[in-house]
């Protein structure tokens, strides 16, 4: 079996989580798929140096070899928290208005995706696959072929890929994703994102493209583009929602909520996930319904993100006035209809909330997949199910619809939608709650996180990119 090279912005190093085998999501998964294959998880370190030196740090931990380097901090700025965050992360998730264009924050991406190249580079042998995760590093492949690297390279793309009007909007688009051609495979969320990405390639490259099986073929060199939906580590979860500290944290919840129904949401705070429209749409509910402030309790949990962008000092602003608006209107002496808490817990913890809350609501403007989403169901009873109110702008909408039967699906952009979906779920009767659950969990089980990443590096190992066989 070939050895894996993981290569993303940040590295999540087995100890820093605690004790080995404790770590779950998409970390615990490549971290096991690293113990499989044997290899190396290369990255940025998240520390900043005084200049760029080359030095890496590598480690050994339960298996598992991370490899990191630090970055100055005129790098952090540009290449990070500038362009990666400042300009395609918010154009990727279809914010052209918050989307930044600076040329100098574009050449310290190229930079530090060239550093990262050249100190990655001597660590690959020759029958490695390679597999690069996420916006940060689009260019790192091409960066590593200029380098001789002639491996199977793999790239994955955790967030949506817009709309080509939209893309177009970026300078020098043409050179950012013929430098992504460079993979051999290009993974997706979702179809959409993928057919928005062939749809790109063919009518502003003049690309060869095949929809049927993803095949794109351009100036002579073939790269496969495929939607490998991600999904939750189901095991670890349900070790997680069984133990102690679950029970603690969901018995917490109900005893302070005195026989209402708690509702939840859990996101990071991002203006992606539509938070500021979500407290419209409850504030909707309870102008409509005052008198259900007996009824229901918001338990937003909500932890910073990212706290060096502007556009994310402002979301906080926003949400702390709107709250206070609606507790404002509609508390009464003994109880108020919102809690904001701009704290992370633990997934256990979270666990518990999902399980005591009786409805989830995870409302995205646009997210690549959203794995609170399937987090929420994998974490209910099934003898007493909560209702997932689900965006149809997240990813996950694509695999929780269930026909209609499944999440109760909101355009999180209307408050009365949001309104009417609330109400929905909170008189939804227990064989309804039931029949939704049992059409979601096969997949929130199923196609579950360990699936993901065997099919995208088994793909990437016997993929056919031979110009000759198209
Ligand atoms: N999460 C957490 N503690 C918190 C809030 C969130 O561990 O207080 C985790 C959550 O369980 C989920 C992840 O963060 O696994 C968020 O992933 P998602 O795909 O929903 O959104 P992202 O933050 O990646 O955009």
């Amino acid at each position: 079996m070939a050895r894996l090279v993981v290569i993303s912005n940040r590295v999540a190093v087995p100890k820093a989580r605690g004790a080995a085998g404790a770590q779950g999501g998409l970390a615990g998964a490549l971290n096991a798929a690293l113990k499989k294959h044997g290899g190396i998880w290369f990255g940025w370190s998240g520390r900043e140096s005084q200049a760029f030196t080359g030095d890496i740090n590598i480690q050994r931990h339960d298996g598992v070899t991370t490899a990191t380097v630090d970055l100055p901090h005129q790098d952090v700025e540009e290449y990070y928290n500038g362009y990666a965050n400042s300009t395609l992360w918010p154009l990727f998730h279809y914010r052209l208005d918050l989307t930044e264009y600076e040329r100098e924050t574009g050449k310290g991406y190229e930079r530090v995706n060239e550093r990262l190249a050249e100190s990655v580079a001597p660590l690959i042998e020759r029958d490695d696959l390679v597999w690069v995760h996420d916006y940060h590093l689009l260019p790192l492949g091409a960066r590593l072929r200029a380098k001789g690297v002639e491996n199977r390279l793999g790239f994955f793309l955790h967030t949506p890929w817009p709309p080509t009007r939209l893309f177009v909007s970026l300078p020098y688009h043409e050179r950012l994703v013929r430098t992504m051609l460079e993979y051999d495979l290009i993974g997706f969320q979702t179809n959409e994102w993928l057919e928005s990405f062939c749809h790109y390639c063919k009518k502003e490259l003049g690309a060869d493209t095949d929809e049927a099986t993803g095949r794109i073929e351009y100036k002579g060199k073939v790269t496969y583009a495929r939607a490998y939906p991600i999904g939750i580590d189901y095991d670890h979860l349900m070790a997680q929602a069984d133990s102690g500290e679950a029970r603690q944290a969901g018995q917490r919840l109900l005893a302070s909520t005195r026989r209402r129904t708690a509702m939840i949401g859990v996101d990071r705070l991002d203006y992606s996930k539509g938070l500021p429209e979500r407290l419209d749409g409850i504030g909707r509910f309870f102008d409509r319904s005052p008198e259900r402030v007996r009824d229901l309790v918001f338990i937003q949990i909500a932890p910073p993100s990212r706290e060096d962008v502007e556009s994310y000092q402002r979301i906080r602003a926003t949400l702390e006035q709107k709250t206070g608006q609606i507790n404002g209107a509609h508390s009464e002496v003994d109880l108020v209809p919102i809690r904001y808490v701009n704290k992370g817990h633990s997934l256990a913890e979270l666990c518990g909330f999902y399980r005591a809350a009786k409805i989830g609501l995870v409302t995205p403007l646009r997210d690549g997949m959203n794995l609170v989403a399937k987090e929420y169901v994998a974490a209910q009873d099934p003898e007493d199910p909560g209702v997932l109110i689900l965006s149809r702008f997240a990813g996950a909408a694509q695999q929780l619809d269930c026909d209609g039967q499944g999440a109760v699906l909101v355009n999180p952009h209307s408050p009365d939608d949001l309104a009417h979906a609330i109400q929905t779920a909170l008189d939804m009767p227990l064989a309804e709650r039931k029949a939704r659950w049992q059409a979601m969990i096969g997949t929130v089980r199923d196609d579950n996180v360990q699936r993901w990443t065997e099919s995208f590096t088994t793909d990437l190992a016997e993929l056919d990119t031979d110009t000759a066989s198209g």
